[in-house]
């Protein structure tokens, strides 16, 4: 959070100080060196070096930030203390110019510009904005009480710029909780975000992927399989009179056994092939880098392996077995491929249940 308060910051930070760079030399080469010839009063002389000490910090800590703004920095305790110091030390320097200003020629805008400016743009949290803004603030009420001759001017200077100081304080504390809220909002939108992008592609009863999902990923593979001439294959897995599984030990045992499927094929295939649960019992494998007879062999370790599990607990006595279909994904018809397997199914079903059956492209 710190380090994305601190990206804002160093970012209006840089866009701040180059103004200001801007308007200080205008002044120095124009306004203070006509005064500097005209008035020979030493206090424009003192002025005069206060702006270039402040154009010389603001420049330093401008090429600072312009070799520095790298991700990492952001995340550094100091340098997230850096908008601030800029901000104290500017702050400093422009209220003792506004001194000498105010007595040299009455005006005290460098100072209350200043203010607005940070206050409005750098985000600091209280009680940080407090200390910054008080400290300098004071240094100009001493001045303006010390070294304002008219009563009138001094009286304005200190409406005015007390006016600025509390709203500015109020400004800063506003907008730094703000950002920080808004901050937060977006953290947990995009939190959500990504838990229902999850959620969306995952079947809630046995953790594979939903039919939606694994379609979109089956189109996926047929696009790279077109441009680079792999092969890749379908596994259709349709449990063995289920309905009998269910009517005699209970739908919630039915589900049970889905679960434990679902697990043993996850286990049994590579991480770059896709398991789904393409229907109420059936399950689908989309092998990666495949062909037909990769996908054979798999297709029989799985069905033996399911034939061999004890399924619910090592006590039951709960046989399941799988009827298998095979067939090699054509990337440019894969809905055809999605028919061939449903065939191979069918036929593994009427072949007597508990086998594998292949159906080819050219079948
Ligand atoms: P076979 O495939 O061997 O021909 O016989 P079967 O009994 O499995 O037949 P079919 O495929 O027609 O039946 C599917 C059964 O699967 C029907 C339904 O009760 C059951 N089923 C589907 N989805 C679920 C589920 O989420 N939980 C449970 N417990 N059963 C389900
Ligand atoms: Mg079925
Ligand atoms: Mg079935």
């Amino acid at each position: 959070m710190n380090a994305r308060v601190t990206k804002r910051n160093i970012f209006r930070l840089k866009y701040l100080l180059l103004s200001i760079i801007g308007i200080q030399a205008l002044f120095l080469f124009h306004v203070e060196r006509l005064r500097l010839i005209e008035n020979a009063h030493e206090l424009v002389w003192v002025s005069y070096m206060l702006h270039s000490i402040l154009t010389f910090y603001v420049m330093g800590t401008l090429l600072f930030i312009i070799f520095t703004q790298r991700k990492k920095w952001f995340d550094k305790a100091h340098y997230q203390r850096l908008p601030m110091m800029t901000v104290f030390v500017t702050l400093i320097v422009a209220a003792v110019i506004s001194l000498f200003d105010q007595v040299t020629h009455g005006h005290v805008t460098l100072f209350t510009a200043f203010l607005l400016a940070f206050g409005l743009l750098i985000y600091i949290p209280l009680p940080f904005n407090l200390i910054i803004y008080t400290i300098p603030f004071g240094i100009y009420l001493v001045g303006v009480l010390g070294f304002q001759e008219s009563a009138e001017v001094m009286w304005t200077h200190i409406i005015h710029g007390s006016i600025m100081y509390v709203g500015v304080l109020f400004t800063s504390t506003a907008f730094y909780a703000n950002l920080v809220r808004g901050l937060k909002q977006k953290d947990a939108l995009e939190e959500k975000n990504q838990r229902l992008e999850i959620l969306s592609t995952i079947d809630p009863l046995t953790n594979v992927y939903n039919r939606r999902h694994f379609e979109h990923q089956v189109k996926y593979e047929a696009s790279i399989n077109r441009r680079y001439q792999h092969q890749a294959s379908l596994i259709l897995i349709d449990i063995d009179h289920f309905k009998m599984v269910n009517d005699t030990y209970g739908h919630q045992t039915g589900d049970q056994v889905l679960i434990e499927i679902a697990s043993l094929l996850k286990s049994t295939v590579r991480e770059s092939d896709t398991v789904c649960r393409f229907g109420g019992e059936e399950f689908m494998i989309l092998t990666s880098h495949t062909d037909v007879e990769g996908a054979m062999v798999l297709a029989q370790r799985i069905r033996e392996m399911i034939e061999k599990h004890r399924f619910l607990s090592e006590k039951t006595q709960l046989n399941i077995t799988v009827s298998i279909g095979v067939t090699g994904l054509d990337p440019r018809a894969f809905d055809m491929s999605y028919e061939r397997v449903d065939k191979a199914l069918y036929e593994a079903k009427e072949q007597g249940r508990n086998r594998v059956i292949k159906k080819l492209m050219d079948d």
